[in-house]
């Protein structure tokens, strides 16, 4: 058995998150009451666009990790994008990824499985602050953020384009539309980005001798576009393409190479295999 991570005052439950994800499962629940194909289609757009150009590209590849660069404006679409995915602010999204980084399955990893797949799924979102980050925690792991008012301001409302959207879906659309593409699409979505945090640290392949317990699993990168290139990531966590060899599909950095081609994404870094990490199957310990 190995030994947790986390304390006992950050297993407390979170009241507020606890209600906001129980709503969401309940809308995702009533969805299927409603089914209409025009509604899923709607659903499965704003998937693509929140959860692969929002958060996978957005939130993930360019603002936590800098892989690309590209114009601010571009910059705000995207994060804007990352928000309705409701996975949080901007700033506590990255600070609290971060931290992921910075501890690996380690005494202060946020989401490790080695506090439980079931914490490491989604009970730390629903525990102590989860992702409510005070100031100093903040200027500490996201400093670059912080000094970015369109950034700061959406940190506090990221909840209020959903709410626009949902609003609009529904006098366009209906209940079916609203049901379909933000409740179930985000819950849908929840799950898909929480599978990187708990799957993608229990089961897959490792290419890489990484010290912490990362895996590359071909199903969660297929629900994420890419994102289950786990392994290759916690290796090389500033490259923009996690995919490394030809069956390693990632979708995300076909954006990001289609950016790249049209001028819009520059200093792109990315994984060199000569240096670095060595490969899990020459490790000699
Ligand atoms: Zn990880
Ligand atoms: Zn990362």
């Amino acid at each position: 058995m190995r030994t947790a991570i986390v304390n006992e005052s950050e297993r407390t439950p979170n009241r507020v998150n606890i209600l906001i994800l129980s709503i969401f499962h309940l809308g995702a629940v009533a969805a299927l009451f409603v089914f209409t194909w025009k509604a899923l289609a709607a659903a499965v757009f704003l998937w693509w666009l929140t959860g692969s150009f929002g958060i996978g590209v957005g939130y993930h590849r360019l603002l936590t990790h800098r892989g690309f660069k590209t114009p601010k404006p571009l910059e705000y679409v995207m994060t804007l994008c990352g928000a309705l995915a409701m996975q949080g602010g901007p700033i506590d999204w990255v600070a609290t990824h971060r931290i992921h980084h910075a501890h690996t399955d380690a005494p202060g990893d946020p989401h490790s499985p080695r506090d439980g797949g079931w914490w490491s799924h989604f009970i730390w979102v629903i525990s102590g602050t989860a992702q409510d980050h005070d100031k100093a925690v903040l200027m500490r792991y996201t400093p670059d953020l912080m000094k970015d008012k369109f950034h700061v301001a959406l940190n506090q409302l990221y909840w209020l384009p959903n709410v626009v959207l949902g609003a609009l879906l529904l006098v366009f659309g209906g209940w079916s539309y609203l049901l379909w593409a933000v409740f179930f699409r985000a819950t849908y979505g929840l799950h898909a980005t929480w599978l990187v945090n708990s799957a993608t640290h229990l089961w897959g392949t490792r290419r890489f001798a990484t010290k912490d317990d990362s895996r590359n699993s071909f199903w969660v990168a297929l629900l994420t576009f890419g994102e289950g290139w786990h392994n290759n990531h916690h290796a090389y966590p500033t490259a923009a393409k996690h995919g490394l060899a030809w069956y390693e599909i990632d979708t995300n950095w076909w954006i990001i190479r289609t950016l790249q081609m049209l001028g819009l994404a520059t200093s792109i870094k990315l994984a060199s295999l000569t240096d670095g990490f060595e490969l899990e199957a020459t490790k000699t310990t």
